[in-house]
């Protein structure tokens, strides 16, 4: 049973009270339905609910009403028809691909994405005859227009890019996608729903990997697509029913209960991110600061217009390499050494040695992700200790 909600509502209002689960016993907070399938009263009835003549759930590969509600949420959060939740954010990517694309398809995608996204679209897609490229300046739309092919079916972008914070204007994007009879699907991990809801820009798809601030303490993986109810609810439920990268009903609570703090949590990460942007940009020691809200962003102003807000993720360059860049990150002491992002805890990590290790030298270089660069995903500690820490790295360098 799901209590009923108004989808004008704030995202901080939605995240707490949309498609709340309710089941008969009344509690007031979600419960966990671990129950793979379902029973019927007659065979009349499970024919009727299996035919779907019926409401009903049959089997939790393809509906559990905690992973439901999770689905419902988020897609009220979004402003999308329909959502589907996967077993993470890698299956969702997956999984929107195989259900609307096919052999001969090609998709064109930005440069600087999620290293497994570039090795599903190459190694995992390339086998079946759906093809690749990619525009390496993502911030200019008249590259991606010059960049479509004939058969482009599938524009796939993450904004802001990782680790420099590159924007991408999500309504251009949609319209040179549409014009030529192709879907946009924006990866809207970095932002989630409360900063950026790329699909009121004109977006068809919206994919996250829940395990970064959906679940934001850092406990579980999984993922979802949020888009229209024919492709998304249809076709892309209808894959999952067929293949299954399903989630699993336990996370599902996990991330249903995620939502609830999520627009606090956003707006605390995005608080301290901008007062370390701030205090970065003011050390002698540091080159250069890449965060979309600092004025010297050269895309502050497509920030304020996309964005409710400036996300976590702040990078930046210092003097002297990779030398210099590992000595600072091996002085702090507090902050987690680690790629992961979207956790109450600060991490920093070395994204040319790390995230971006297995790409060439010359992709790098293309990508402008230096050996001086650091990135840190500013966690919910207090500023000051933050500051302080990233103060010992910085201390090394002088
Ligand atoms: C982590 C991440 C993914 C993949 O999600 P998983 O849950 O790890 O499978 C995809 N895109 C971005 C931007 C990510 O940060």
């Amino acid at each position: 049973m799901t209590e009923s909600f108004d989808p004008e509502w704030g995202s901080s209002t939605l995240g707490i009270r949309a498609a709340e689960p309710r089941t008969a016993n009344r509690e007031h907070s979600a419960s966990v339905s671990m129950t793979s399938s379902y029973v019927f009263r007659s065979a009349a009835e499970a024919a009727a609910v299996f035919q779907g003549e019926a409401p009903g759930y049959v089997y939790s590969r393809f509906t559990n009403p905690t992973v439901e509600a999770f689905e419902r949420r988020l897609a009220a959060m979004e402003g999308g028809q329909s959502c589907v939740a996967t077993a993470s954010g890698m299956a969702a990517v997956l999984s929107l691909c195989l259900a609307l694309l096919k052999q001969g398809d090609h998709i064109l995608a930005a440069r600087g994405l999620f290293g497994a996204t570039v090795n599903l679209f190459n190694n995992v897609l390339g086998r079946f005859g759906v093809t690749t490229s990619y525009v390496d300046t993502t911030a200019d739309v008249a590259a991606w227009k010059a960049a479509l092919q004939p058969n482009t079916k599938l524009l796939f972008v993450e904004t802001p890019s990782n680790p420099l914070c590159e924007l991408t204007d999500i309504a251009a994007l949609a319209q040179l996608a549409h014009a030529h009879g192709a879907w946009l699907c924006v990866d809207n991990c970095f932002l989630t729903p409360v900063l950026q809801q790329p699909l009121k820009l004109g977006a068809d798809f919206v994919i996250h990997s829940a395990t970064k601030y959906i679940d934001g303490q850092g406990r579980g993986i999984g993922g979802a697509i949020v888009g229209d109810a024919e492709r998304v609810g249809k076709d892309v439920f209808g894959f999952m029913r067929t293949a299954g990268p399903c989630m699993s009903p336990f996370n599902a609570w996990l991330f249903l209960k995620g939502l609830e703090t999520l627009g606090v949590r956003m707006r605390a990460h995005c608080e301290n991110a901008r007062a370390v942007a701030e205090w970065l940009e003011r050390q002698p020691s540091v080159v250069r600061v890449f965060y979309p809200g600092l004025a010297s962003h050269p895309q502050h102003v497509l920030a304020q217009r996309q964005q409710h807000g400036y996300g976590a993720i702040v990078s930046f360059e210092v003097e002297g390499g990779r030398e210099a860049a590992w000595r600072l990150i091996d002085a702090t002491r507090m902050l987690s050494i680690t790629a992961n992002l979207g956790d109450t805890r600060t991490t920093i990590t070395h994204p040319a040695t790390t995230t971006h290790g297995r790409i060439s030298q010359q992709a790098r270089d293309a990508a402008g992700i230096t050996e001086g660069l650091v990135r840190v995903a500013v966690g919910l500690e207090d500023t000051r200790d933050i500051i302080a820490d990233l103060a010992r790295g910085l201390a090394t360098l002088r």
